[in-house]
């Protein structure tokens, strides 16, 4: 990855959802202590049981291609390196969305429902890239 790339750095509770990313080298989401739903992004109450009890949960990063967009240009320099890229949204296992980039050789052959893993990739103490991983990558 270039070195160049703009590194978010978090704050509230995004920050407390990444801090236990990086510390577990896992995905991770938030859970609700009182009735298991997870949620994304993190929230203060949860949208189910409005319970303010949660925990940063390891998860497996599995699940689908729920939408998808290909960048072949960027504004920015410091991804040219990485064209084109795939923006992918993957519904995850547990349910909730998580956005991530992927880098595949035939990215026109991505479909909607297609499995896939998102997998953390540290940048700091504080801030990982989710890179989404499709499963015919992970068989080589
Ligand atoms: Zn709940």
């Amino acid at each position: 990855m270039n070195a160049n790339k703009v590194i978010p750095e978090p704050d509230d509770l995004n920050l407390e959802l990444f801090q236990a990313i990086v510390s577990s080298g896992h995905l991770c989401i938030q859970k609700c202590r009182n009735c298991g739903h997870y949620s994304h992004p993190p929230r203060m109450y949860c949208p189910r049981c409005f319970s303010g009890d949660y925990s940063y949960e390891r998860v497996s990063g599995t699940g689908t291609v729920y939408s998808y967009t290909l960048s072949q240009h960027s504004a920015e320099p410091a991804w040219k390196d990485e064209l084109p890229f795939l923006t992918v949204v993957v519904e995850l296992d547990q349910g909730p969305r998580v956005v991530g980039a992927a880098k595949i050789d035939e990215p026109t052959a991505v479909r909607l429902g297609q499995r896939v893993r998102v997998v953390p990739e540290t940048r700091t103490d504080d801030f990982a890239y989710l890179t989404v991983v499709f499963e015919s990558e992970q068989a080589s």
